[in-house]
């Protein structure tokens, strides 16, 4: 027996928001209950992602929300996130899907695409009816990803792409991955250069598959990717993309999201926390939210949850400035996932045995973020970042 959310705004949040952006968190917020939380945990259970809620979500304008032009809603930071954090509330799986189209895919083609590409694929990706990936991470290289082996060699004017992506998202879903290599042979630029190509998953030689009997983001896809002897035309380079430092840039735009998305998580918890635990009688018929111990963890929830939404909101007001530096978001993304998974254990905990089942949804909560925890730079790595910036000091 889910509890419906009633909102989570303990020092008067809504009053730092400003009319559109409430009303677009409200939209998005009324989206996913309408459609996504009625069926999150059949497709949980069975590892479904709900495709069939692609095209509403085109038609909403979530995808590529915070880009100008080329048929995207053009939000601003502070909205986008907003939307993330309702995403996240539902579902992190289904929330990372929105993160991969939009900024991992969608961001790097409006960055460092040419017009033609921006014309071709922006249109069609911000309805959905055209979805992406992005390529990445290879089995031994995840924290590392300067060390890819995937290369990209030229050949007259075309690049022919070889290597292996490992854990990538909607790999198999997908329509076209953007897949970072080290390129060779091209003319004027140093050998082992990492760059982004559009790669049309259906080309000779692409190959994906998925991963089973994953405990987490069961309800997004998440895939293997083989390249052997992928012809590519030259024009699929992402002109604009040049070194790894765009592979990150990338990744700034989607731990942002996450940082929102980790807030959406822990108020989904603490919600259904504090309903069980007012409900729930153990001891003199009374509520176990009577018992001190009980109400020491929802303080706690609470009060992390709130200093976790003015984080993230600063950091979007600075992104929205153009004011913001990665290592703003590594520690609003460190932060906040690692608040919303101790949320979820605490909910667990308050909710007893019926925590373990998805007759709430407290469970799966715990079990996707801890990949969130993971992708996107690991808690630790976040750790390192925050570190350099204050130190100096690269401690890698
Ligand atoms: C469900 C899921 C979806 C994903 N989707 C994508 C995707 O769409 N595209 C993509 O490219 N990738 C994706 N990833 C990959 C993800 O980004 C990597 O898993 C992540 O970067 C960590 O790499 P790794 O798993 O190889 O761990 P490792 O890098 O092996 O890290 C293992 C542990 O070692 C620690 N560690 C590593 N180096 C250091 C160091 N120098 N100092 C201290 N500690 C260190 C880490 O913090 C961690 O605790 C996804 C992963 C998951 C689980």
């Amino acid at each position: 027996m889910a509890f419906s959310f009633r909102g989570t705004d303990f020092i008067g949040f809504d009053g730092l928001l400003n009319d559109d952006e409430r009303l677009v968190r409200d939209a998005a917020r009324q989206f996913i209950e309408d459609n996504l939380i009625p069926i999150i945990e059949e497709c949980n259970r069975e590892g479904r992602f709900p495709r069939e809620l692609v095209p509403q979500m085109g038609q909403m304008g979530f995808f590529g929300a915070s880009l100008h032009g080329y048929g995207c809603a053009g939000m601003s930071n502070v909205e986008y996130g907003l939307v993330m954090q309702e995403f996240e509330r539902g579902d992190s799986g289904v929330r990372s899907f929105v993160s991969v189209q939009s900024a991992l895919v969608m961001y790097p083609i409006f960055t460092f695409g040419s017009e033609e590409q921006k014309n071709f694929w922006l249109p069609q990706m911000a309805t959905g009816e055209k979805l992406g990936s992005f390529g990445l991470t290879e089995a031994d290289f995840g924290s590392n990803p300067g060390g890819m082996r995937t290369r990209a060699d030229r050949s007259g004017d075309e690049y022919v792409l070889n290597g292996e992506k490992m854990w990538i998202t909607s790999g198999s879903i997908a329509d076209v991955s953007v897949i970072w290599a080290k390129t060779y042979g091209d003319r004027g630029v140093e050998d082992g250069r990492v760059r982004g190509f559009l790669v049309e998953n259906d080309r000779p030689g692409f190959s994906s598959w998925d991963v089973h009997g994953k405990w987490s983001l069961r309800a997004s896809v998440t895939s293997g990717l083989a390249l052997q002897d992928v012809r590519i035309p030259a024009s699929n380079l992402l002109p604009g993309s040049d070194g790894l430092k765009s592979a990150l840039m990338c990744l700034s735009q989607a731990r942002y999201g996450i940082a929102w998305g980790g807030v959406g998580a822990a108020m989904s918890c603490y919600d259904t926390a504090l309903q069980y635990s007012l409900m729930r009688k153990q001891f003199r018929d009374q509520p176990i939210a009577s018992h001190q111990l009980v109400q020491e963890k929802l303080a706690w929830m609470i009060t992390e949850i709130t200093k976790g939404q003015l984080l993230v909101l600063q950091v979007g007001r600075l992104k929205d400035q153009g004011k913001d530096g990665f290592e703003h978001i590594s520690m609003a993304k460190r932060n906040n996932i690692w608040m919303a998974l101790e949320c979820a254990r605490l909910a667990r905990d308050i909710l007893g045995a019926n925590g373990i089942t998805d007759d709430y949804p407290v469970m799966r909560h715990m079990m996707n973020l801890e990949s969130v925890k993971t992708y996107e730079g690991t808690h630790d790595i976040h750790t390192l970042i925050v570190g350099q910036s204050v130190t100096g000091i690269p401690a890698y």
